[in-house]
């Protein structure tokens, strides 16, 4: 299903040029809430979540499993579970048409889906 945004298409240094530096050796991909279609940043090294594409000081720490990730699009729990990667269950992923409409519409460009080019 090439329509999902594939990580490879992030581009991670707009992320980190934007402000976007964790704690070094970030990996970033997007997920969505399944609930409201709210797009999110994902920074896996260490589970942050980006959560505004405009400022990206805006962040929630998803390291202690026990407190939960409310989405602030739906004010609902996003469940657990992988929100990225390959185990990501389709409802976590985002679509270019979803990305677009994001505040995170820069932090991706088609183009780079084809590319193992680099
Ligand atoms: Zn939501």
């Amino acid at each position: 299903m090439s329509h999902f945004v594939p990580e490879t298409a992030i581009d991670h240094d707009a992320v980190i040029r934007r402000g976007g530096r964790n704690l070094g050796d970030e990996d970033f991909a997007l997920f969505k809430c399944p609930g409201c279609r709210a797009v999110y940043l994902l920074e896996y090294e260490v589970d942050t979540v980006y959560l505004d594409g405009t400022d990206l000081s805006k962040r929630f720490d998803a390291t202690d499993s026990a407190q939960e990730f409310v989405c602030l699009g739906c004010n609902t729990a996003v469940p657990n579970g992988a929100w990225a990667g390959p185990k990501a269950d389709d409802t976590f992923r985002v679509t270019w048409q979803e990305l677009k409409a994001s505040s995170w519409a820069w932090v991706a460009t088609p183009l780079r889906s084809f590319g193992d080019e680099t």
